[in-house]
C-alpha cells in the first residue's frame, strides 16, 4: 500500500516504470478528447466541484485514463471526501499514477497524472482516510468508469 511517504519519495526521486507508454502530441489529443477533457488532462485544468459526472457515482467498476484507457482506480477504493471530486485512497496499481511537485498558486502540492500518456488527473493530499491516509482527489473529466461485467449479468 502507498503512504504518503511514497509519494514524496517518487515526486523527489523519480517515478516508477509504466507497462506501457502512450504518446501523441498535441494536435492528436485535441483531435481526440472533448474540449474540456483537453483543457483538463493535457492543460492541467481543473473543474468545477461538484459538476463532475462521476463525482456522486459509486458503481462497481475500474476508472480508467479518459486519454488512453489505462486503468487508474478502482471502485472499491473510491470515498466520499465532501470536496465535490471523486476521491481515491490508493492507485489501482503502484505504477500506474506518476507524482509531481506543484508550486503552481502559491502552494506546495503533489500533482498526479497518468504515468502512461502524463494526463493531469488531479492532486493527491495526506488527509484521507486509514490505512493509507491519502486522498486522490481527481477531475470526472479525467476519466471514464469501466463497469464490471459481472454487474450487467
Ligand atoms: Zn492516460
Amino acid at each position: 500500500m502507498l503512504t504518503w511517504k511514497d509519494v514524496i519519495h517518487y515526486s523527489v526521486h523519480g517515478n516508477p516504470k509504466p507497462d506501457k507508454r502512450v504518446e501523441k502530441t498535441e494536435a492528436e489529443w485535441q483531435e481526440a478528447l472533448s474540449p474540456e477533457q483537453f483543457r483538463i488532462t493535457r492543460k492541467k485544468g481543473t473543474e468545477a466541484p461538484h459538476s463532475g459526472a462521476l463525482c456522486s457515482i459509486y458503481e462497481a467498476g475500474k476508472y480508467a485514463c479518459v486519454c488512453c484507457g489505462t486503468p487508474l482506480f478502482d471502485s472499491t477504493i473510491k470515498f466520499d471526501s465532501g470536496t465535490g471530486w471523486p476521491s481515491f485512497t490508493q492507485p489501482i496499481k503502484e505504477n500506474a499514477i506518476q507524482y509531481e511537485k506543484d508550486t503552481s498558486y502559491g502552494m506546495v502540492r503533489v500533482e498526479v497524472m497518468c504515468n502512461t500518456c502524463d494526463a493531469h488527473l488531479g492532486h493527491v493530499f495526506p488527509d484521507g482516510p486509514a490505512p493509507s491516509g491519502l486522498r486522490y482527489c481527481i477531475n470526472s473529466e479525467s476519466m471514464e468508469l469501466i463497469q464490471n461485467a459481472a454487474d450487467h449479468e
